[in-house]
């Protein structure tokens, strides 16, 4: 019986109302003798908390306002649950001493403080919070290794490059080729490209994932903040890291050792796998999903990615040659033109040229700790703004 409990897996799920939070508590329902909720962040989604909450029972949960908290606490379904509130009660849940795991699953650099809190309290991360990586890729590694905390990637493709390597010793890595769906425009002409809409841009081929992440897969800004992500996670050079179009999005990546295999991972299009496998890893649980059938696929096919109708590729790759700032720079200014295109305040076409306008301006900088961080992110952002709304202007004008 003792055993029995010892075995059950504590968890704390940050962002436990988006896409990815739900699908890790989906995963959590399948394995209840395995998994308990300790804590859960949302943002402003109170009632799917509460929800969430009268299921899992946490201890703890935290939302980003007074205002959702006060509504939280009115209508809890249990009093003794501990609610907190901001980025502060974010950081508090990430580092509660119970967790086992924490689920990093907020979007955003918003997402950053929280994730350090984890690994700074010796945890097991399950890191969905690719942004984190991207701004901050050695600084968290460095803590994670002070503390003794194990990050394990949640992003399918990182995931999958995560299970290739398991057995491999780095010097044999060659090459590492993450895939990528290609987004809903993979087939558009540049005539096409300029005149489509937000509603086109949301519905991805493959994965039901949040808005911002969709928006990026569209403009395939995704796959460049991957390849920051997976420079980070695996001390990859840039030379080693590449990029493929794989539309069918059932090989996640490859990894080319130096004798000349190429390792890959393939599973049906679910993020329960990925985020299964990061709080099971190194062991693996049982799935109810169906077993993908290659005789029904019966074609992979692979192509290059077209860096004429989505450049923001380009840049991603420039930001592993240069210093951290340009990574900084680059997630601040996406998120920044993501946010104003999902208000419909530009144009799917404007994306690109707007934040290369930007990384036009960005001065390279040293970073020499988090401040550094949020200073190059705050001034990015009130640049992309300025551009944004001098854009507007001209575009109203035309
Ligand atoms: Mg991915």
């Amino acid at each position: 019986m003792r055993d029995q409990f010892q075995k059950i897996k504590r968890l704390s799920v940050l962002g436990s109302t988006g896409s990815i939070g739900q699908s890790t508590l989906e995963v959590v329902r399948q394995h209840r003798d395995k998994f308990q909720v300790i804590g859960l962040v949302a943002g402003q989604n109170v009632d799917l908390l509460i929800e969430q909450a009268r299921e899992f029972r946490p201890k703890c949960v935290s939302l980003s306002s007074n205002k959702a908290a006060e509504i939280f606490l009115a209508r809890s379904p249990d009093p003794h649950i501990q609610v907190l509130v901001g980025q502060e009660g974010a950081e508090k849940v990430a580092s509660l001493p119970e967790n086992d795991i924490v689920v990093s699953a907020i979007t955003g650099i918003q997402g950053l403080k929280p994730t350090l809190a984890a690994i700074q309290a010796g945890k097991k991360i399950a890191l969905a919070n690719k942004e984190s990586m991207v701004v901050a890729g050695p600084f968290l590694q460095t803590q994670a290794r002070r503390a003794g905390a194990e990050i394990v990637p949640v992003d399918s493709e990182h995931s999958g490059i995560y299970q290739c390597l398991r057995k491999e010793r780095p010097e044999d890595i060659k090459k590492v080729i993450l895939t990528a769906s290609g987004g809903p425009f993979f087939q558009y002409s540049p005539d096409q490209l300029a005149s489509v809409t937000l509603e086109e841009t949301l519905r991805h081929p493959r994965w039901k994932m949040g808005k911002k992440i969709t928006v990026d897969s569209a403009t395939m800004m995704n796959k460049g903040l991957e390849l920051i992500e997976a420079r980070w996670l695996f001390n990859l050079s840039p030379e080693q890291l590449d990029v493929l179009i794989h539309p069918q999005s059932l090989v996640h990546s490859l990894v080319e050792l130096k004798d000349g295999s190429l390792l890959a991972q393939l599973s049906p299009t679910d993020m329960r796998i990925p985020i299964q496998y990061a709080l099971t890893a190194p062991n693996r649980e049982k799935s109810s999903l169906p077993s993908l059938d290659l005789r029904k696929i019966k074609m992979l096919e692979f192509y290059e990615v077209d860096t004429e109708r989505f450049p923001l590729i380009n840049l991603a790759r420039q930001a592993l040659q240069e210093e951290l700032s340009f990574s900084v720079a680059l997630n601040g200014a996406n998120e920044e033109v993501v946010a104003a295109f999902l208000r419909q305040e530009i144009n799917f076409i404007d994306l690109a040229p707007i934040i290369f306008k930007v990384m036009d301006y960005h001065q390279s900088r040293r970073i020499n700790n988090l401040g550094d961080i949020f200073e190059v992110d705050h001034q990015t952002r009130q640049l992309t703004r300025k551009i944004i709304n001098q854009w507007m202007m001209k575009g109203k004008r035309r």
